[in-house]
């Protein structure tokens, strides 16, 4: 097994490791990320198929720590993105 970690800039390189599947059969799997535009999901290759699955982008609550809807969070009054809850001073 090898993993790799590292940022890419637009979009996944989801085209580049169908290829590398394609060329070495081998299993991989691609967990990404992207909050400025607001996407994250993982793309997989297994026996010469590969699928996307992207869904919309669930931010990490700045004071509890849970990942939330985007409907969920909001900005407090010293800008930290926080969930309803922690927002409210109610807790979960
Ligand atoms: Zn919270």
């Amino acid at each position: 097994m090898t993993v790799l970690i590292y940022d890419t800039a637009w979009q996944p390189n989801n085209a580049l490791l169908e290829r590398l599947h394609k060329v070495t059969g081998w299993y991989i799997l691609n967990t990404y990320e992207e909050p400025g535009v607001g996407f994250e999901g993982f793309f997989f290759c297994q026996n010469n198929s590969c699928r996307d699955y992207r869904y919309i982008y669930h931010p990490d609550c700045e004071i509890c720590g849970k990942r939330q809807h985007p409907n969920f969070v909001d900005y407090d009054d010293d800008d930290r993105l926080g969930c309803r809850h922690c927002l409210l001073g109610k807790p979960q």
